[in-house]
């Protein structure tokens, strides 16, 4: 449980009181002036230097991002976070019509004044991740609040396996907090059927922030031959084989992705020329001819860290070249970086750039980021990480 000291207060540097002020979640250690003995996770009243109250934050010492504010002002931090699910779990209903898209992100961190949370709906099953020891403190009794928001939930599974708790000294938790013991969840996307493993599935178990560009996919099909690299479970190929698609390809490294692909396919009964190829993009871009009408890109984030920045410019220029190079005239590119260091300023130059090198005239009909409940608080563009351009290519 999380331990609340109201008795001594942190003292931010003078100057840095700012972000905070407008509602930033984030305290830099550099920013700290003082701060009174306290145990990491524990929540403290922030102060500005002149001694003026803030809100609360949790901290952790060892954490460069020292402190994550969960309340503001003079507000409780407890009944904070309390109103905090209640509005993530409203603005969820409000979004989606569970008989047809029972997957998504229930909770976005700081983008729904909860630092350091994620919790994926999968049907009946929640999949929590926590990055920080504030929240691992606080996670039992979110959880609690969860299950009296959603009562159906027969299941929660904690996936705190990303790798930035190692910041925060804390090591990998993969656990059953609740319920049933399921791995294997059927959901329901857009009226699609998916199977997603929750404990082996990437991520926590699949790209949801991605539903809406495989909406506009399926749309976009109709008697289109549609590759889709990256592809994972499949999810644009069978939006594209419902949509009308003549064929797909769905291209993965990993064979137990093109497995669960499938039985995806099945699942649907989606028949047609669908087919699934187990191989690394960067090879299959160079050697096949790609006579597609729809190329898709989505590859996994090149860029995890700032340093990769480089080298991860020149993975999205190879693999956006190649496709631009070889795609018929006439046909549609869906190129994507979830790549949180390269922003969209930079990936619309790495894209003109491939653009110029392919010799190919190319526009830009339609850009998207992430789906619309990875919300993202106006105060917090941090977590604003994926960006895809829909290109006409003539
Ligand atoms: N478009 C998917 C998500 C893609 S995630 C969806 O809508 O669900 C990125 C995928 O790229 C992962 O499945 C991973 O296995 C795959 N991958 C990573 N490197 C690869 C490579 N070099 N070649 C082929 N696939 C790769």
């Amino acid at each position: 449980m999380s331990k609340i000291n109201t008795n001594s207060a942190v003292v931010l540097a003078q100057g840095r009181e700012h972000p905070i002020l407008r509602h930033h979640h984030w305290i830099f250690s550099g920013g700290i002036q003082s701060a009174p003995m306290y145990e990491p996770g524990e929540i403290l009243p922030v102060h500005t230097s002149r001694g003026e109250l803030i809100g609360h934050a949790y901290f952790n010492p060892y954490s460069d991002i020292a402190g994550r504010m969960v309340s503001f002002g003079d507000a409780d931090p407890m009944s904070t976070l309390r109103e905090q699910v209640s509005n993530a779990v409203n603005l969820r209903q409000s979004l989606f019509d569970l008989t047809q898209t029972n997957s998504y992100r229930l909770i976005n961190g700081e983008g729904d004044g909860l630092p350091g949370l994620v919790v994926d709906r999968y049907a009946d099953a929640l999949v929590l991740q926590s990055s920080t020891t504030g929240m691992d403190m606080l996670k039992a009794q979110i959880v609690e609040w969860l299950l009296t928001e959603l009562p159906e939930i027969k299941c929660v599974y904690e996936r705190s396996d990303i790798s930035s708790r190692t910041k925060e000294k804390l090591s990998p938790v993969r656990d059953y907090l609740y319920g049933q013991a399921v791995q294997e969840v059927e959901v329901l996307e857009n009226g699609l059927k998916f199977i997603v493993d929750i404990v082996e599935g990437h991520k926590t178990g699949y790209y949801l922030d991605q539903r809406e560009m495989r909406n506009l996919v399926g749309q976009l099909s109709n008697g289109k031959r549609v590759l889709n690299c990256f592809s994972y479970t499949g999810g644009f190929s069978m939006y594209a084989a419902r949509g009308g698609a003549l064929g797909t390809n769905s291209v993965d490294i990993s064979a137990p992705a093109l497995e669960v692909a499938k039985r995806n396919f099945e699942l649907n009964e989606l028949t047609g020329d669908n087919q699934f190829t187990s191989a690394d993009v960067f090879k299959f871009l160079r050697e096949e001819q790609l006579g597609y009408d729809i190329i898709i890109l989505d590859p996994p984030a090149f860029a995890k860290k700032r340093s990769d920045v480089e080298a991860a410019i020149r993975g999205y220029r190879d693999i956006n070249r190649i496709a631009l190079t070889k795609i018929p005239a006439g046909s549609i590119l869906i190129t994507c970086s979830c790549s949180y260091h390269v922003d969209q300023e930079m990936f619309e130059r790495v894209v003109q750039q491939a653009a110029n090198e392919a010799r190919r005239s190319v526009k830009i009909i339609h850009k998207h980021r992430m789906a619309m409940d990875h919300v993202l608080s106006v105060h917090h563009k941090e977590a604003d990480y994926l960006k895809s351009l829909v290109l006409w290519v003539d």
